[in-house]
């Protein structure tokens, strides 16, 4: 008996990265996977991928800023596999810059993706699961929201941002059998890091107490216990998953 078997899991900004890993780890355990990501092509590709190796997943395009796509995400799914039992609001983006030079749009851009987009993916899957009388949500948060990072005014703002999210809505849909809970990442290696200067991302790697910058698949095992039944008396909690940094 694996830890997913017979469950149905959604994951947005799928096609790599985190959300790649967790799409991985959630088939190998036995869920039937949609592959979601603003870029559709991606995605397909993913679920493609999955598919081919033997897993049950399916893609559908979404711009988790858009509630109309949202709600095309969360029926198409219920459409495909009946149910949705372990939402991964996953999606993200960085505009970083210094306060001085961040722009009105940066600043709104990134709130868009990461704290709408949270928020709409919490209430679109809260709305199938509650119905269910069961079902996790999991949201994808930073170290980031927690301390605050030099030229993230924005994005440790809306990390700090799903973390209130996380833990009202927990308090909302916990009677229904729906528990929500957010991860807080360290530095993780994928597409996202990898953009920040060489030298930076060193300086931050000396800083953990574990040795290593993390690996997808490091956040893809959290996400595993706070999607299956092995967290089944946790919500509205945060986990750290930073290798011990900024404890
Ligand atoms: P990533 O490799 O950049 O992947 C993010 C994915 O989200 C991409 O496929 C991206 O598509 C997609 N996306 C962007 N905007 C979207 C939108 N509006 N709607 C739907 N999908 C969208 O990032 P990652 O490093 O795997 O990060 C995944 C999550 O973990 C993010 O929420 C991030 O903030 C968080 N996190 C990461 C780290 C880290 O060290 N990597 C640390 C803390 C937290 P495009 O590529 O086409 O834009």
């Amino acid at each position: 008996m694996k830890l997913l078997d017979g469950r149905v899991a959604v994951v947005t900004g799928g096609s790599q990265g985190i959300g790649r890993e967790i799409c991985q780890v959630f088939a190998e355990q036995g869920a039937s996977v949609v592959v979601s990501d603003i870029n559709g092509e991606g995605a397909e590709n993913a679920a493609a991928e999955l598919d081919v190796a033997g897993f049950t997943a399916s893609a559908i395009r979404c711009d988790v800023t858009s509630p109309e796509e949202m709600h095309v995400l969360v029926d198409g799914a219920v459409e495909k596999f009946g149910s949705i039992d372990v939402m991964v609001n996953n999606a993200g983006i960085t505009r970083d810059a210094t306060m001085r030079r961040m722009t009105l749009a940066e600043f709104n851009q990134v709130i868009q993706v990461h704290l709408l987009g949270c928020w709409l993916g919490t209430k679109s899957a809260a709305d199938v699961m509650r119905e269910q009388g069961q079902g996790a949500i999991v949201n994808l948060s930073s170290i980031s929201g927690k301390v605050g990072n030099i030229g993230q005014t924005n994005y440790a703002a809306a990390k700090a941002g799903i973390v209130g999210l996380t833990k009202a809505a927990a308090k909302e849909v916990g009677f229904k059998g729906v528990r929500v809970n957010a991860i807080q990442p360290g530095l993780i290696k994928t597409a996202m890091t990898m953009a920040m200067p060489e030298d930076i991302f060193t300086q931050r790697e000396q800083e953990i107490p574990l040795g290593r910058a993390g690996d997808p698949r490091d956040i893809a095992n959290a996400a595993l216990f706070l999607g299956s039944d092995l967290s089944s008396y946790i919500t509205g909690v945060v986990l750290e998953v930073a290798g011990g940094r900024h404890i």
